[in-house]
Order: C-alpha cells, then structure tokens, then sequence
C-alpha cells in the first residue's frame, strides 16, 4: 500500500511546510486547499521536486457535503493507498468582539476548524484501523487554550478540537493511533501578516515570530514511529508565551 500523508490546508502558510516536511520522510501527498489554486500548484511543484508525489484534493473543509464527496471519493478510487498521517490543519479567522459577532462569522470559524476536525477524522479512522498504524495531527492555537479577547468563535474551535483530540487519543490508543494537537503560538504567515511582529515580539521570550517550519518539524515528529508513545497530548510551539 502506498502511504499518505493528508494536509488539509496545505496549500499555504503552516499547511505547506507540513507538506514539504512530510515529503522528506517519504509520504506521498495529498494536499487539500480551498480556492488558491495558485498556491497549491506552488507546493506540489516543491514537494515534486523533493522526490515525493503530491496530489491535490481542492475541498472546501467546512462544507460537509463537499468532504462527503470529495474525500469519500477519493478513498474509493485509490484502494491501493491508505492516509496514515492526517494533519487537520485548514483554519480561519474571522475576529469580533462577540456582542458584534455575527452568525456567520460564529458559524464559518466552527466549520472550518471545529467540524471539518469531526467530518474528516471520522472517514479516515476506519482505514487506519485496517492499517495498524494511525497518525492525526490537528493545528489548533494558543487562543484554544487560554481563549482570546475577540476570538470566542476561534477560541471555541480550537478549544473543541482539543477536548475532542484528548477523547480520540482515548478511544484508538490500543489500535496504534495516536491523537495530538499542535498549538502554535505566532507564527508568521498570511493569517498574521496585519499583526505588528514588532510591537508583539515584547511579550515573547524568544522574541520573535515563529515560523511555520518550526510547526512543521514537531507536526514531522508527531507522524513519526519513534512518537508512538505520546498522544492525546496538546503540544505549544510558541516561543515560551504563558499559556
Ligand atoms: P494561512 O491563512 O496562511 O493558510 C490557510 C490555509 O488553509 C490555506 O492553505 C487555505 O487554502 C486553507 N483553507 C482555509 N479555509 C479552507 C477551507 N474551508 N477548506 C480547505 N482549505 C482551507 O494559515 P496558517 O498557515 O497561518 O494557519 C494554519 C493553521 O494554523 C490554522 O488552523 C490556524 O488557525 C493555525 N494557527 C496559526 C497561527 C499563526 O500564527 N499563523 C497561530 C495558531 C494557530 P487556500 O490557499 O485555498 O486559501
């Protein structure tokens, strides 16, 4: 069976690096994206040129019947491949204070990150089971565990994937899957290019933005055999920020 590593997301930002990162352990790719068709093309040009494959799965994650189709699709047209690595890493945000957040600012925050967790997990857990061997990775935030001012629509998204990660990692332990979430701090991509790195680099004890390579490398030794003893774990890559 050829071996898969699923990012979703993975067109840009946090999500590309994880693609380039798992193509050096020899994972074929399978990157979703939502709309940059641009940017997607990009990295599978970059994963390509490390050696590994790279397909693109372009899937809206918030929209269920798009997963639905899309990604139950794709399991019946390749049954020569299993995803064994997934990274649930595709997220947005749309900040408010919550007295002004609207319902579709509340509601496209929760699909994206919150349901698109639940929706695509769900379809992949089976055929880790069948593989013996499971890795899922899911990016959430600082902001998911000491919740942000202007975020209560991230904060809860993030916060969910987690509490939800820690049951996961409960119920497949013994079947050789692990569950963990990864909680960047900033990092500097797209999402925080309007952020000013250098009036909130005070408040970081390294003193600098992190970058999405940085996220990478742990989400690289998370998909690892050598990791089989940690899961159900919520792991900060946020320069020593208190959380
Ligand atoms: P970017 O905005 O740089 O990239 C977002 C990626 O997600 C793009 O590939 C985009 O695709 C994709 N995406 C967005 N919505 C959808 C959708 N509905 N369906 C499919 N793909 C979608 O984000 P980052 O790399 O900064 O963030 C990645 C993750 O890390 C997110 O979950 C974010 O919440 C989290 N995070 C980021 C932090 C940071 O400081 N950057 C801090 C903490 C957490 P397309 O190119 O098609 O638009």
């Amino acid at each position: 069976m050829e071996k898969v590593a699923l990012i979703t997301g993975g067109s840009r930002g946090i999500g590309r690096a994880c693609c380039l990162s798992l193509a050096q352990r020899r994972y074929s790719i399978l990157l979703n994206y939502k709309s940059n068709d641009a940017a997607a093309q990009n990295t599978k040009a970059a994963v390509e040129a490390l050696g590994s494959s790279c397909e693109l799965l372009k899937m809206d994650v918030a929209d269920k019947a798009d997963i639905t189709t899309k990604l139950e699709g794709w399991l019946q047209d390749n049954p020569d491949k299993v995803i064994e690595v997934l990274v649930n890493n595709a997220g947005i945000k749309k900040d408010n204070l919550m007295i002004w957040l609207k319902d579709e600012e509340w509601e496209d925050v929760l699909n994206t990150s919150l349901n698109s967790f639940f929706y695509i997990t769900r379809l992949l857990i089976k055929p880790m089971i069948a593989n013996k061997f499971g890795r899922i990775i899911n990016i959430v935030s600082l902001s998911g565990i000491k919740g942000m001012p202007g975020q209560t629509n991230y904060s809860a998204s993030k916060g969910g994937i987690i509490a939800a990660s820690k049951a996961l990692a409960q119920e497949v332990g013994r079947r050789n899957i692990t569950v963990n979430a990864v909680a960047p701090g900033f990092i500097k991509t797209d999402m925080t290019e309007e952020i000013d790195e250098g009036a909130f680099k005070q408040m970081i004890p390294v003193r600098r933005f992190g970058t999405a390579e940085e996220v990478a490398a742990l989400v690289n030794f998370l998909s690892s055999k050598e990791a089989s003893y940690i899961t159900g774990e919520v792991i900060n890559v946020n320069g020593g920020l208190y959380t």
